[in-house]
């Protein structure tokens, strides 16, 4: 089969580098021409572990392809599928400008048609203003077919995107069933088994790797898919949100987060993944998602209070681990900082906790060394102008620190010598803002250990 993914960013990337790993032929679509330049010599622009390798492989064999120009590749795809950015806009509404130019991009240009399916994350009913928009285009150039839009959003994970999408643990597909009824698709593809399918079969056909593996392709309404990626997000955040509400308490009390992590999470109802407490969510769509689910909500005027106080928890946990810092910092501290990016195994900086922390370092007096594998090209334009030196190396950052905070947990920094940290840096502060390290271990290398919950 033949398809285009548009936006080649996080999601589309991946998307488009695993379809064609999974033997179909695609076009990757942006319009960053810089980016897309890159692409076609086999780098990638972003850092995901395992991508640039089936990016070369399939570059190699001729079934990945990029292009700045949507006409390059729309008389030969079945597929369009549009992964462009919805950050938020107004009021924390997702910004659907570029869902929307997409959408009449194609429609404008389309001969013939063609299976239009938004992988991005968008409020309930986005899908039904595309297809109005798509089909009013349509008319308006005198065309007789229609272009179904349906919607399959995507729950890859950044850092694991590539084994996400080849075993995502489901696919959900949302599809308008009246109008899948009315507009039997005639795909426009010289293959005459493809003319033949319709939606589903389309759809079924295109994911058949996938789910020959046994992994759930679910079909529900347009409607039902779009609140799906959001109910995600907002759960997933919530959990996040529930086991930071705990910190507090624990810390006033002497109990620890870890050990009510444990204790809930052997039950077999809650289950022990993602009650890891910390500095609170951040990324690109936790925070975005959660506050646009608000929006919609507001829009349809139904009060969601768990989501609200999913978000003003993680807000709350940002500042309580930021004024623990500053309380405990002497005045001009140099503070080494270890991770930039959101979580490990991502140089994504989007709503990183990094931002604030190192902001609020700057402008409290102290100076900041900041170290990521991987992130800090991307962290630069985020971060104070002056106040803030860019090391190559965790323990040159450490160097005569008066204090060491953690950020990211990347794996080098769990097995670093703590005997080491303390006889390179000058002062003898550690803030573990991801919990990675044993308080007593700690405290034994001759550090103060100042963790989250604990
Ligand atoms: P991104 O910003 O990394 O990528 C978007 C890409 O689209 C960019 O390369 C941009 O140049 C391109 N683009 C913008 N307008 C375009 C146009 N008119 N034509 C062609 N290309 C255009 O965004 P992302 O992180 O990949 O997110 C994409 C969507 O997927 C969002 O809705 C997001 O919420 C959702 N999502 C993201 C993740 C994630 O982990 N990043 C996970 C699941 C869902």
């Amino acid at each position: 089969m033949t398809i285009a993914v548009i936006g080649t960013g996080y999601v589309g990337l991946v998307s488009a580098a695993c379809f064609a790993e999974l033997g179909h032929t695609v076009w990757g679509i942006d319009i960053d021409a810089t980016k897309v330049a890159m692409l076609k010599t086999g780098k990638s622009p972003i850092f995901e572990p395992g991508l640039e390798e089936i990016l070369q492989k399939n570059l190699a064999n001729g079934r990945l392809k990029f292009t700045t120009d949507l006409l390059e590749a729309l008389p030969n795809v079945s597929i369009i599928f549009s992964a462009v950015a919805t950050p938020p806009g107004e009021g924390y509404k997702a910004d659907l400008r570029a869902v929307f130019v997409v959408a009449e991009t194609v429609a404008k240009n389309a001969e013939k048609p063609v299976l239009f399916v938004n992988k991005s994350t968008v409020p309930v009913g986005t899908g039904k203003q595309c297809e109005e928009r798509i089909n009013t285009i349509l008319a308006e150039r005198g065309k007789t077919f229609r272009i179904p839009v349906i919607s399959n959003p995507e729950f890859l994970r950044e850092g694991m995107a590539v084994s996400d999408t080849m075993m995502p643990d489901r696919i959900v597909v949302g599809l308008n069933d009246s109008s899948d009824e009315n507009e039997k698709l005639r795909v426009p593809s010289n293959n005459t088994r493809d003319s033949k399918l319709e939606t589903r079969d389309l759809i079924e056909e295109l994911y058949r790797p996938i789910t020959r593996a046994n992994k759930p392709l679910i079909f529900m309404s347009r409607e039902s898919a779009e609140i799906v990626k959001y109910a995600a997000n907002a759960f997933l955040a919530t959990i996040i949100s529930f086991i930071n509400m705990l910190t507090e308490l624990c810390e006033k009390t002497g109990g620890d987060i870890r050990d009510i992590a444990t204790g809930i999470g052997l039950d077999n109802r809650i289950g022990p993944k993602f009650l890891h407490a910390g500095i609170g969510y951040g990324g690109s769509c936790f925070p975005k998602d959660v506050k646009a689910l608000m929006a919609t909500a507001e829009e349809y005027n139904v009060p969601m209070p768990i989501v609200h106080a999913t978000d003003e928890v993680n807000t709350y946990q940002r500042g309580r681990f930021i004024d623990k810092i500053l309380n405990h910092l002497p005045s001009a501290s140099a503070v080494a900082v270890w991770g930039l990016a959101f979580k490990p195994k991502t140089d994504d900086m989007r709503e990183a906790p990094s931002i604030d922390v190192i902001h609020a370092l700057v402008d409290a007096g102290h100076t900041v060394r900041a170290y990521d594998p991987v992130a800090v090209e991307r962290a630069k334009p985020l971060m104070p102008t002056a106040g803030v030196h860019y090391e190559t190396n965790a323990m040159t950052a450490i160097q005569g620190a008066d204090a060491l905070i953690l950020l990211t947990e990347w794996d080098e920094f769990r097995g670093v010598s703590l005997a080491d940290i303390k006889e390179r840096m000058n002062g003898d502060l550690l803030f573990d803002g991801r919990n990675v390290y044993e308080a007593e271990e700690v405290h034994k290398a001759g550090l103060r250990y100042v963790g989250i919950g604990r």
